[in-house]
């Protein structure tokens, strides 16, 4: 067993790496640099996942790589939400003076949901079960982050 050391630190520790997130995620960022969403269906239950799977939850089947791809709107519905006062990607800094609102979203023709941030919308507004859609970056990497949030659709 090898031996372990373990420094105490304070703050944050920041470490970049790349690591590859398999042919089917590797799909969905392809998408997502054009501004699409793709799903993939299960072709048993014919449950669609957005993000894509491979192995379907409900009934355990394998999902081929090469099939069952299908086309998705850049809206869908919000099934559930909570606001933070503090700042989603950075876990060290103080509250904002500003809440931000977290989405749960299914893009309409998918069973699953994705979690993004509810943009230009006040907190009083969002209500479970609103239509929303994507608000798109600019430019586009083919990462997450080529949806900035949901907006009111
Ligand atoms: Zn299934």
């Amino acid at each position: 067993m090898t031996e372990k050391v373990i420094e105490k630190t304070k703050g944050l520790v920041r470490a970049e790496f790349n690591f590859w997130v398999g042919l089917y995620m590797d799909k969905f960022y392809d998408a997502l640099k054009e501004q699409k969403i793709i799903g993939n269906k299960c072709p048993k239950c014919e449950d669609v996942f957005v993000p894509p799977r491979k192995i379907c939850g409900k009934c355990n089947e394998t999902i081929p790589l090469e099939e069952n791809w299908v086309d998705l709107p850049s809206f869908g519905k919000l099934i559930n939400w909570t606001a933070t006062p503090y700042k989603v990607s950075d876990r060290g800094s103080r509250k904002v003076k500003k809440p931000t609102a977290i989405g749960m979203v299914q893009i309409d023709g998918s069973n699953t949901a994705i979690v993004y941030r509810l943009l230009k919308m006040e907190l009083d507004d969002i209500k479970t079960g609103m239509k929303v859609a994507i608000e798109w970056n600019a430019k586009s990497k083919g990462d997450p982050g080529d949806i900035k949030g949901f907006v009111k659709a």
